[in-house]
């Protein structure tokens, strides 16, 4: 089978439960998660180092110089990235990596990294959207509002994705989400290297 990690790319809504998702999927599945670094402010409960990693704009840009980022993007009035250490670790010890990130940062890990699983979370439809968002608590409502907005733009890009699973009963969701992941990993196209190895040891004469 393939050595190296795969980059699991999730997106979806802001408040379809991507977070939530995520979460059920390092602690079901194992997976590794990658941390990004955002501008915005801490929501309560969030600490530096665990769902993100708060960086003043300074600091933020900085990292963009030094190449310390393998995407950043901007959404709504914030920069978001990913940390290139980190995440070329992960993969180069053949860990598969989730990256929780927007439709812009999406696209541009999927032409660095072809094999990279592009994976689309939403509510069933729009209204279950707002009142997950407002049940939430953690946005005003100016901010819900240009979230909506944003999600609106956003169900445009859901054809540059590879799967969409609608988060309904969170854990069928969480294990539909890793069921996609395990499949694409057995896809033919991930495994030719090992076809030829099997073909190669079982095409040899002689030790049956
Ligand atoms: P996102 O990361 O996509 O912005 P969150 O994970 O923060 O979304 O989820 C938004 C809100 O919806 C949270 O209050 C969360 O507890 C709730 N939520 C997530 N998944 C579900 C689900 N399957 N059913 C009901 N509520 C959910
Ligand atoms: P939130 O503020 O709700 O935590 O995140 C807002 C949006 O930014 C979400 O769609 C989230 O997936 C996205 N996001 C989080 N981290 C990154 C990142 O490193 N890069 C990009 N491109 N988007 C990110």
């Amino acid at each position: 089978m393939n050595k190296k990690g795969k980059l699991i790319v999730i997106s979806g809504f802001s408040g379809a439960g991507k977070g939530t998702v995520v979460k059920g999927l390092v602690e079901k599945y194992g997976y590794s998660l990658s941390i990004s670094a955002t501008t915005r402010n801490p929501r309560p409960g969030e600490e530096d180092g665990r769902e993100y990693y708060f960086k003043s704009v300074d600091e933020f840009k900085n990292l963009i110089d030094y190449n310390g980022f393998i995407e950043w993007a901007q959404y709504v009035d914030n920069f978001y990235g990913t940390p290139r250490k980190f995440v070329e670790d992960e993969i180069n010890a053949g860990r598969d990596v989730i990256l929780e990130i927007e439709v812009q940062g999406a696209m541009n890990i999927k032409n660095q990294y072809p094999d990279s699983v592009l994976i689309f979370i939403t509510t069933k439809d729009k209204e279950t959207l707002k009142a997950r968002l407002t049940g939430r608590g953690s946005e005003d409502e100016a901010t819900i509002k240009k979230r909506m907005k944003r999600a609106s733009e956003e169900a445009n890009s859901i054809d540059n994705y590879e799967y969409i699973v609608v988060n309904d009963d969170l854990s069928t969701c969480i294990d539909t989400v890793n069921s996609v992941i395990l499949s694409r990993k057995c896809a033919k196209e991930n495994n030719l290297d090992f076809i030829a190895q099997i073909k190669n040891e079982f095409t040899l004469e002689g030790d049956i």
